[in-house]
C-alpha cells in the first residue's frame, strides 16, 4: 500500500513502479470509479507492457502484451525446444 497526499488542486501523483506495471504513460486516459468507500483507477486503454503500444494489446496474466511481443515472447520460449 502507498499514501500519498492530494495536491490542492486534488491531483495525486502514481508512484512510477505502479505506472510500469499497468504500462501507463504520461498523458494516457484512465477510469476513475468510486465504489464501496474506495476509488478504483484503471487504465482505458490498456498498453504493451515491453514496448508501450495500444495496438493489437490483449490481456495476458493481468498484464497488457501486444500481438508482435506476444510472438516474440513465443519464439524465445520455443528456441532449444522445437517438436
Ligand atoms: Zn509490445
Amino acid at each position: 500500500m502507498v499514501q500519498k497526499k492530494m495536491s490542492t488542486h486534488g491531483a495525486v501523483n502514481i508512484p512510477v513502479q505502479m505506472r510500469r506495471s499497468m504500462g501507463l504513460q504520461p498523458k494516457d486516459v484512465i477510469e476513475l470509479e468510486e465504489k464501496d468507500g474506495a476509488l478504483i483507477l484503471r487504465p482505458r486503454e490498456i498498453r504493451c507492457a515491453f514496448c508501450g503500444t495500444d495496438e493489437d494489446v490483449l490481456k495476458l496474466k493481468g498484464k497488457g502484451i501486444c500481438v508482435s511481443c506476444l510472438a516474440k515472447a513465443q519464439e524465445r520460449k520455443g528456441e532449444g525446444n522445437e517438436d
